[in-house]
Order: structure tokens, then sequence, then C-alpha cells
């Protein structure tokens, strides 16, 4: 008899999520995590009485009622919709794209003048059948938004040309014919008061955690521990890299205390051109309609991910996508492990996607 019937290796959301749900089942789980906190990505930390997304933006959007309601047990969620700024230059234009951003590019009014410019634009650019993110991007907004709001930002989110990248990233983000610079196309959305690390932390509670512990360092001991793994490290990592390394795109931050109480008046502001080398600033008190006295700032500096960074975006081309394929057989190999999340799956997640697959994977829902 092993003392854990399950060893989750990762605290984020998927493996906290997943451990949820098994201890509820009378499954008894040992989480670890080599980072000295819980939470993963979504870690909050409190600086100047200012929860900061430590490790990035999150900004919780969902239209799966159940997924919202399952949330909403371990956290109060406020009213925060996400509308980010974009700055060109110094330009200051609405996302995503709406009519405010089809106004101040082109002082269109109506949405009809908006789409016959978009549709000149993508006439005369000759697309037909967009075969990349540049040809999905013009012919969606028009070749002005694409060359202000698109392309810098994204080659220096990617690292890689529009045209080598898919058009499914830019599909991510809704085009509007009307006034509404709401980011996200969701029921549901806001981010959880106190933190995500609260949130996450509601979620664990009574379950066995391990912090600043390494799975892949001391696999054998932590294998002798549970019967079953569920690792939501990098899938490559986890088999020794034996196929090759997939590529990610890391993000470097650089945090600051402001002694003022408002930098940006917002909590996004995007940095559309290729000169300006950061791709966002965070203000993060305006995830909280903050108060303080002071303001935290965190610049983004996205970049490739090489061994000993952390890994954030997986990099869903075909190359990357049939190496994990290769990965994934090796994976279903695996009798006594499986695997999940972001990092797990390679897989360009959401949050409520991730807390859906975590709970249907421990056969709930
Ligand atoms: N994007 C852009 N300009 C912007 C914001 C986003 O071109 O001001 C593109 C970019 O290619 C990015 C994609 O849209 O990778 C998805 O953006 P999203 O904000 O959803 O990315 P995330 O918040 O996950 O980094």
């Amino acid at each position: 008899m092993k003392e854990y019937d399950y060893l989750i290796v990762g605290a984020g959301l998927y493996g906290a999520v997943f451990a949820h749900e098994m201890t509820k089942q009378g499954i008894k789980c040992l989480v670890i995590d080599k980072r000295p906190n819980i939470a993963g990505n979504v870690y909050t930390e409190e600086i100047e009485g200012i929860n900061v997304h430590v490790y990035g933006a999150h900004i919780f959007h969902t239209n799966n009622r159940k997924v919202w309601e399952y949330v909403n047990q371990f956290a109060e969620f406020n009213r925060f919709t996400n509308s980010p700024v974009a700055n060109f230059h110094g330009e200051l234009y609405s996302l995503p794209f709406n009519m405010y951003t089809f106004n101040k590019m082109w002082g269109v009014v109506t949405p009809e003048e908006a789409a016959e410019k978009i549709e000149e634009q993508r006439k005369a650019a000759g697309i037909t059948e967009p075969k990349n993110l540049e040809e999905q991007a013009i012919s969606l907004v028009g070749t002005d938004i694409y060359e202000k709001l698109i392309k810098g930002y994204t080659e220096k989110q990617w690292g890689r040309p529009c045209t080598e990248l898919p058009s499914f990233i830019i599909k991510r983000l809704p085009v509007r014919l009307t006034f509404d610079n709401n980011y996200f196309n969701a029921l549901y959305q806001g981010i959880p008061m106190g933190g995500y690390t609260k949130m996450v932390a509601n979620m664990l509670d009574g379950i066995d955690v391990r912090l600043n512990t390494d799975y892949l360092q001391n696999k054998e001991e932590m294998d002798a521990m549970a019967d079953k793994v569920l690792y939501t490290g990098p899938i490559d990592a986890y088999f020794g890299y034996s196929l090759g390394n997939l590529e990610y795109r890391s993000v470097r931050f650089e945090t600051e205390v402001l002694d003022k109480p408002n930098f940006q008046g917002n909590a996004a502001v995007n940095y559309t051109d290729r000169e300006t080398p950061w791709t966002r600033i965070i203000e993060h008190k305006w995830f909280e309609f903050g108060t303080q006295p002071k303001t935290v700032i965190s610049r983004e500096y996205s970049s490739e991910w090489k061994p000993g960074d952390e890994p954030y975006y997986p990099v869903n081309d075909e190359k990357n996508s049939k190496l994990y394929n290769a990965y994934k057989e090796l994976a279903a190999k695996e009798k006594n492990a499986i695997f999940g999340g972001r990092l797990g799956e390679y897989k360009y997640y959401d949050m409520d996607a991730v807390i859906e697959a975590a709970i249907k994977k421990s056969k709930g829902f």
C-alpha cells in the first residue's frame, strides 16, 4: 500500500481542480510543486496592498455556466471587464477592434462605413482564403489596423513574422461593428477578490501540498509515494526531451512600485509598435479598482524559451504540433501517469477550459 492514491505534479489551476475533485471522491492526493508557492502561473502576491499577477495578467472569463458556478465556490468575483488600450507610438486606440477603434483610425462614424473600409482594404490586399495570421488579420480588420495594432505586437509576442504564424491566434480577438470595448465575448467575467492565490488555496484546502519539490529530479522517490500520477509540467521534460524540445514563448516581467496612485489609468496597455521593446504594461490595481496611494506596474517582454526559463505559451505551429503528437503517443503508453494542463497538453488553454478539462479528467461534470 502506498501512502497516496494520486500524486499531482503541479499546484496550478489544473492540478488544484483535479486534486479537489479527486479528494471529494475519497481519493487521497498529494500535490507537489517545484516552486515555493501554489497557484502556478495564476499566482498573485500582495505588494503595497495590491494583488500583483506575478506570472502575467489573468482575467477570468467563460461562457460555461457550470465552470462559473464552480469557481464561485472558491472565490467571490468582482465586475472587472477587460478593455485594453493599444498604444502605437503614443496614439491610443480601443481594443478589441470595435467602432471606437475604427472611428479613431479612419474617422468613420457608422458601422456601414467601417465595414466598407475593411472590405476595401481586404480587396486591395487580394486575400480570398487567409493562409496565415497576416492574411487572416487583414481580412478581418484591414491593412491599417493590421499595420498599427497587430503586426508589431504579434511579432514581438511570438518572435516570428505574422506570415509564419497560424491564423487561429488572431481569432481569439473579437471584431465588432458596435461600440463595445469588452475584450471577451463571454457571459461571465471577473477577478477573484483577494487574488487567485487565495482561490487556489481554497481549492487545495485539506489536501497535502509540498512545495519546493521537483518531481523529475526525484521521480523514483516520488513515484513510490502514490499509485498514480497526474503530471502538469512540460510533457517533453517528462520524457527527458528524448524526441527533441518543444518550443515555447517565455515572458519576462519588470515590476516596479511607483509612488503615485495612477500610472496609466487602465489595467492593460498594449504597446503595438515594433520599436517599444515591451509588449504591454499591466497596472495591477485596476483589476480590483484599487484605491491605494501607490501603484504597481509590470512591463512584459516576450522572449524565446530556453532551458531554465519559465515556459508560458506553447508555439502551436505545424512542427511543434507534430512533435507534441509524438510525445502524446508516448504519454498514452504510460501505465500510471496521465497528463494535463497548458504544459502537459502543450495547449494554449484559457483558465475556464483548464478547469473544465481537469473536472472532466476527474470524471466530474
Ligand atoms: N494581438 C494583437 N494586438 C493586440 C493584442 C493581441 O495583435 O493589441 C494578437 C496577438 O497576435 C496575440 C493574439 O492577438 O498573440 C492573442 O491575444 P490575447 O490578448 O488573447 O493573448 P494573451 O492575453 O493570451 O497573451
